[in-house]
């Protein structure tokens, strides 16, 4: 797999590349699934799970294509990361999306044991595609649940939108 060839370790000195070196590698991973994903008609929404910045699973959101509502990047990420592991416990892991998680899946972020987000674009931002509902920031979700979740908002956010201006001048808007 792709994502699995693309380490983000200094493998010829064995240490973890830096923090935002590794954040901005899973990210660009993200970019990346999301741009397939328009090529092929998915909703632009792409999700990465890694551990100490290394992939374990690079997801699009699927919810067209196998006719699911719950098959958000997030959720496809995962649960393919859980395949990966053999384990329902990403404890350890963290999450890299290109937008905001819903409420969705910040919950199923949560129940898997993953306490690290980054995202790029923010909630308000997809509403240019028409997705204006349920738009609630994951900042929200963990003070409202009292979650102690490290949340870094609005990484590589301009590459993030570009995305959706792409998705927009190939299909409009969604609804
Ligand atoms: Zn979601």
């Amino acid at each position: 797999m792709l994502c699995l060839s693309m380490a983000t370790t200094d493998t010829q000195r064995g240490r973890p590349m830096p923090l935002a070196e590794g954040d901005a590698a899973c990210m660009r991973l993200v970019i990346e699934k999301t741009r397939a994903a328009i090529e092929t008609g998915n909703w632009p929404f792409g999700a990465c799970v890694a551990r100490a910045g290394q992939p374990l699973a690079v997801a699009h959101n699927l919810v067209l294509e196998t006719l699911d509502p719950t098959a958000h990047a997030e959720i496809v990420a995962i649960r393919q990361a859980c395949g990966q592991l053999g384990s329902t416990d990403l404890t350890g892991c963290e999450i890299y999306t290109s937008s905001a998680p819903c409420p969705m899946c910040f919950s199923a972020i949560y129940w898997s044991g993953i306490r690290r987000i980054v995202y790029g674009a923010h909630a308000a931002d997809y509403g240019v595609l028409g997705f204006e509902e349920f738009a609630v920031p994951p900042e929200i979700m963990a003070e409202i649940g009292g979650i102690p979740m490290e949340i870094e908002a609005g990484f590589m956010r301009d590459e993030n939108r570009a995305l959706f201006d792409h998705y927009l001048s190939k299909y409009g808007k969604v609804f």
